[in-house]
């Protein structure tokens, strides 16, 4: 992998990382402040109006900035739901488990839970964020969906920048684990050469000879914060510990040294039943743990002059 260098940062990522820019990232009203700690938070899967609504609530009383909840889930394997799981009580009628399906029936099933996700963020003021898959979705998805997130595994995916770089929204890009920052720096300058620029970063892992077991699945690059913050100070950057850990008990403290080491926010999954959870049931929070993490975060960015 190359550094960074010079010459990169004159001729091929000068818009990024631009020092003297006030970058405004803004949806609904919520409107992005250095100041306060971004916590987004919700479920792995929508999986039905209740569970949302009942995580929206939950979320937004222990001090959550946003909801997230996934739709279309980028799963590793071709038999689980594309949309999660099968199941009885997602729209209240048996989703048989058929795991490939049209197109057409697919984004029709994830309207159904977008419009939930957007209830949910509408009742409770909290702006809602989702991963988009399918470039073609854009439009669709921007009617319920207030931040795109494009995943690691889309992180060069040019359909989906040339389809969100139109798109009034702002993007959490997020790193994939084996790619450098300098890659990730060239994908936002790809967005900021079609004059797109409300781009937050999101750093999810790293991998090393030992990571992907229980113990190190994708380790948090935390020297990647401060130097994501030098490069482009203007970006936010954001910090998964839910899909870096993979492991509920390890949320928390990678949580709090992400903050610690200068992150403007976190990205975590929260589940009303963690254990049973549709997608990622090892990792997410209940609420108790949620709320015990927002104030600990909150004390820790009060030393660095932010709060949640
Ligand atoms: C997610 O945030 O739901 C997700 C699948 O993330 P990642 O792309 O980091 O795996
Ligand atoms: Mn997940």
């Amino acid at each position: 992998m190359k550094d960074i260098s010079a010459n990169d940062l004159q001729n091929n990522i000068p818009l990024i990382t631009r020092k003297d820019y006030r970058r405004i990232i803004t949806t609904g009203s919520y409107t992005y402040n250095p100041e306060k700690i971004m916590i987004i938070a919700g479920p792995c899967t929508v999986e039905s109006k209740s569970q949302i609504m009942e995580i929206a609530k939950a979320v937004r009383e222990a001090g959550a900035t946003m909801l997230r909840g996934g739709i279309f889930k980028p799963l590793t394997f071709p038999y689980g739901d594309p949309l999660g799981k099968s199941d009885a009580d997602c729209d209240g009628q048996y989703l048989d488990r058929k795991t490939i399906m049209s197109k057409k029936e697919l984004f029709a099933r994830a309207e159904t839970r977008l419009a939930y996700l957007k209830e949910a963020g509408d009742t409770y003021h909290l702006p809602v964020v989702s991963e988009i898959l399918y470039a073609e979705t854009a439009a669709m998805m921007s009617k319920y969906v207030d931040v795109f997130q494009i995943g690691y595994r889309h992180m060069f995916n040019m359909d989906l920048i040339e389809a969100l770089a139109n798109v009034n929204k702002p993007i959490i890009l997020k790193r994939h684990y084996g790619e450098s920052l300098r890659s990730l720096l060239g994908v936002a300058e790809h967005f900021e050469a079609r004059g797109k620029h409300d781009i937050m970063f999101c750093e999810r892992g790293v991998t090393s000879p030992h990571t992907h077991n229980v113990e190190s699945r994708a380790i948090i690059d935390i020297q990647a914060i401060p130097a994501l913050n030098e490069y482009a100070p203007t970006v936010p950057v954001l910090v998964d510990p839910s899909h870096s850990t993979f492991k509920r008990s390890y949320v928390a403290p990678v949580s709090r040294a992400a903050i610690a080491a200068g992150a403007n926010g976190l990205l975590i999954e929260v589940h009303n039943n963690p254990e049973k959870a549709w997608v990622d049931p090892l990792q997410a929070l209940g609420f108790n743990d949620f709320e015990k993490l927002v104030k600990e975060i909150d004390l820790i960015g009060k030393v660095l002059g932010r709060s949640v």
